[in-house]
């Protein structure tokens, strides 16, 4: 057995953790540059502190999923401030432009000289800009993964910036900014680190430490999630779902993920629907299509077992096998209300170009198995309503 495991120089979790931050900033330079979500205000206790401390802060809002248009802006402004470290405040749209601003400060050139499919794919070659990830959502886990994933509106795909040297030098990963997500975006995000446990759990790049991060996520995802939706003030259900996110972020970025996430990558493109929406709609099917596959081609595979167990997981009972967990998945997207793709625009006339797209995307060789081009398009028929 061989494998390496990366992940942030350093994580800080738990409630409250981040008014650490202005202090953390502090240590690394006078020159901070800013990344925030929508609404900045919410944060103005963490913000506030740093010009007490006579930090000059130049900052840049990211209101939705970012493009390699936005992420070049922030890094424009930013080269000019003569940024010295990087404070992303957010979900994972702010983590990523946090992390390729951190990343294009020490590294010359355009973006497009950096990016995967669209650009040159040239590596970084110096160690980024120290860069803080405190995270609002929970979630992609962006703030331990080393890849930054931005929209190319007009070739409809999205496409990563990555790197091992991408992975933030702080992860500060606080519950209590994520009280205050509204009960539909509690859903999406937190099926995106659903999916993203049990992705990585079955993925044929899993290793020892990844597994032991999904079977602790696993668990928490799913007593949390539902809890959490019902009720955003609920404590320990945001805490449980903050280190869901934390542990899945930790264990794809070393696990790889597998078919939800290659659909994600095409249909994030095209269509306007929110990621975690996506992996949500997906999963149920993919996970079917991924044992049916396996049984049929390859029923010795060890990521079988793993089926059965994430059955026995998020039912809770000891015979559930790989069936039951798709039931409960199925279940829980219904009791989140999870809306069909074609609300988003996903036509049957797109089928043939996504199935196509998806089986290049890079996250596709993590998958338990290789799907064929007629398992990919019967996943999309049963996603779209
Ligand atoms: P997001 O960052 O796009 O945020 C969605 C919306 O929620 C925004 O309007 C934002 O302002 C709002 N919001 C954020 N925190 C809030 C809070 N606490 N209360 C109320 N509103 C809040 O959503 P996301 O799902 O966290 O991130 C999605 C993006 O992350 C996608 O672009 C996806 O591709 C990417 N992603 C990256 C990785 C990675 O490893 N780099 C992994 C998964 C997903």
């Amino acid at each position: 057995m061989r494998f390496e495991f990366s992940t942030a120089g350093r994580i800080i979790f738990g409630p409250g953790v981040a008014e650490q931050a202005p202090d953390l900033v502090a240590g690394c330079g006078r020159h901070a540059f800013l990344i925030l979500g929508g609404t900045p205000d919410r944060f103005r206790r963490l913000l506030d502190p740093l010009a007490a401390r006579g930090i000059a802060c130049e900052s840049l809002q990211v209101p939705g999923e970012p493009t390699t248009d936005m992420a070049q802006e922030a890094v424009t402004l930013a080269r000019r401030a003569q940024t010295q470290v990087v404070l992303a405040i957010g979900g994972g749209s702010v983590l990523d432009v946090g992390k390729v601003v951190a990343a294009m400060l020490t590294n010359g050139g355009a973006l497009t000289d950096y990016l995967e499919v669209v650009g040159k794919g040239r590596p970084l070659q110096n160690l980024p800009a120290p860069c803080l990830a405190v995270p609002t959502t929970a979630g992609t886990g962006a703030e331990v993964t080393y890849n930054a994933v931005l929209g190319v509106p007009d070739q409809q795909v999205k496409v990563s910036i990555r790197s091992a040297m991408m992975v933030p030098q702080w992860a500060i990963v606080d519950p209590l900014l994520t009280h205050s997500m509204p009960p539909e975006l509690t859903a999406s995000t937190g099926l995106d680190a659903l999916t993203q446990l049990i992705e990585a759990f079955v993925s044929n790049k899993a290793n020892p430490l990844t597994d032991g991060l999904c079977r602790e996520g696993l668990p928490r995802a799913g007593r949390s999630l539902r809890r959490a939706f019902e009720d955003g003030r609920d404590a320990g259900a945001r805490e449980d779902m903050s280190l869901a996110s934390l542990f899945s972020g930790m264990a794809l970025a070393n696990a790889k993920l597998g078919a939800v996430h290659g659909f994600a990558g095409p249909l994030g493109g095209m269509t306007e629907a929110p990621h975690g929406v996506i992996c949500g709609k997906l999963l149920p099917y993919v996970m079917q299509a991924n044992v049916q596959a396996l049984q049929d081609r390859a029923p010795g595979s060890p990521s079988l077992s793993r089926f059965d167990e994430i059955g026995r997981i998020l039912t809770g009972r000891g015979k559930a096998g790989a069936a039951e967990a798709v039931a409960w998945i199925e279940d829980l997207c219904a009791v989140l209300g999870l809306p069909g793709l074609r609300r988003y625009g996903l036509s049957e006339n797109d089928f043939p170009a996504v199935a196509a797209k998806a089986r290049n995307a890079s996250s596709m060789k993590g998958n338990p198995i290789e799907l064929n081009d007629d398992e990919l398009v019967a996943i999309l028929r049963q996603a779209i309503d």
